[in-house]
Formats: C-alpha cells, structure tokens, sequence
C-alpha cells in the first residue's frame, strides 16, 4: 500500500483520489474549501481529508508530504494558486508530483518550473475522444510520444485464427501485439509466436503511429 497526497478536490482530483483509493492506497486529500473537504469524507472517497490553503508552505510543511509517495497537484483554474502550491511541494522535496495543468500557458510554466510531470487532461482526453470517433475499432489509445503510441482494438477480420508468427506484424507494420484480451477475463501479457488470435480478442498493440494506421486501413 502506498501514500498519497491530492490537492484541490475538482472533478479530476477527486476522480484521482478516488481512484487511487479504490486501489487500496492511503489517500490525503486537500482542498481550502470545507464544503469539498466534508464531501469527499462523506462519502468515504479517500483514508483522509485536510482543509487547508496550500500556498502556505507551513501548512503543507506540517502534513510530512516529503514521506509520501507521491502527490497530485490537481488545482486548474487558479493559476497563482497552482504555481504557488507546486513552488511549495518542490521546496519541500516531495518525492513524484504530478501536476495538471487547463491550457498551454499554465502547462508550459509548470514545465519551465520543473515541475517533473505535467499532464493535460482535458486536451489528451479530447484528442482521444477524436481518436475513436474517427477509429471506430479503437477502443482505448495512449500516446507515448509523438511518434509512437499504444492502442488497444477488437482483432480486425483479417487476423483472425492466425498466429502472431504468420501474422509477422514487427516486420510488416513495425507493431508488436504486447497483450491480448480474451473472453474479458483472460490476459496474455507478451503472447508468443505461436499464439492464435480468436474472434471478440483484444490486442494491445505497440508501434509507431504511422505503422498502426496501415495496419487499421487494412
Ligand atoms: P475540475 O475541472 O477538475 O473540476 P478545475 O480545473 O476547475 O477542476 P479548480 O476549480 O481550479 O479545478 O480547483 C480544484 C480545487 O482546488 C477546487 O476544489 C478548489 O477549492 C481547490 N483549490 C483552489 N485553490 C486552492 C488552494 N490555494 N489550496 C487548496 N485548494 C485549493
């Protein structure tokens, strides 16, 4: 079980904490509004709820943050408010911070900070959104950098009853299955070459993004 730490209880950081709490992680959430505070205990989301303003590097100096295993800076529409918070959890020396950030500017000067990971939510949640509407076999995808990502797909026709060897994906494509999905209760994580692709699978495929299109125009 690991410990964890959610600032600002807006929808994402509340689906955060949540999440992480469901998990089974320790979970400190924190926001400067009671209401959010009293509603997240309420409903019993997270192990722990603090109300307090995290500009004030006392407060969260008093909360050991530096001992946990990591902290999600989850305040968006108050810019002051999440630099000021993450300059704070940086001094403290927290050790993995996760920050979000609303639009480019806000994200750029997190990144200007160091901050060591920024995420979009709203603009990669978009961009996926666009991704299965024009994909529709594309269940799930996750970009790992501009080039490559990972995409998970119902097995296409015409790789149905064939072996990943016959199928020689890597040589031809340049994309290798790295999980399949059967049943909705089977997983085979790294499948070998004599794996057989059955009807209703799921892969989850690695590859460069130009790679993964050829193979969908298939
Ligand atoms: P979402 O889109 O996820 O609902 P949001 O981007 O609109 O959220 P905000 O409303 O800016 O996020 O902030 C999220 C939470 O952060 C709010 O509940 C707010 O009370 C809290 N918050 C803002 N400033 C501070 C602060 N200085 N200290 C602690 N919490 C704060």
């Amino acid at each position: 079980m690991k410990q964890f730490a959610v600032i600002g209880l807006g929808r994402f950081g509340v689906s955060v904490a949540a999440t992480l709490r469901a998990q089974g992680h320790e979970v400190l959430a924190i926001d400067n509004d009671e209401e959010n505070v009293q509603s997240v205990q309420t409903e019993e989301l997270v192990t722990q709820a603090i109300c307090l303003d995290s500009t004030n590097i006392h407060a969260l100096e008093e909360l050991g943050l530096q001992g946990f295993d990591g902290v999600i800076l989850a305040i968006g529409e108050d810019l002051q408010a999440s630099i000021l918070t993450a300059l704070n959890l940086m001094e403290l020396g927290v050790k993995k911070l996760i920050a979000k950030a609303t639009n480019a500017n806000h994200g750029k000067i997190l990144e200007r900070m160091n901050v060591p990971q920024v995420v979009f939510p709203e603009r990669d949640m978009g961009k996926r959104v666009a991704q299965m509407m024009m994909q529709s076999s594309i269940l799930e995808s996750f970009q790992l950098d501009p080039r490559f990502s990972v995409i998970e797909m119902k097995a296409p026709d015409h790789v149905l009853n064939r072996t990943l060897a016959q199928l020689n994906l890597r040589v031809k494509f340049g994309i290798s299955v790295v999980a399949i999905k059967h049943g909705g209760t089977e997983l085979a994580i790294i499948p070998g070459p004599d794996h057989v692709i059955s009807e209703n699978d799921l892969l989850v495929i690695i590859g460069d993004n130009q790679g993964i299109r050829h193979f969908l125009q298939i």
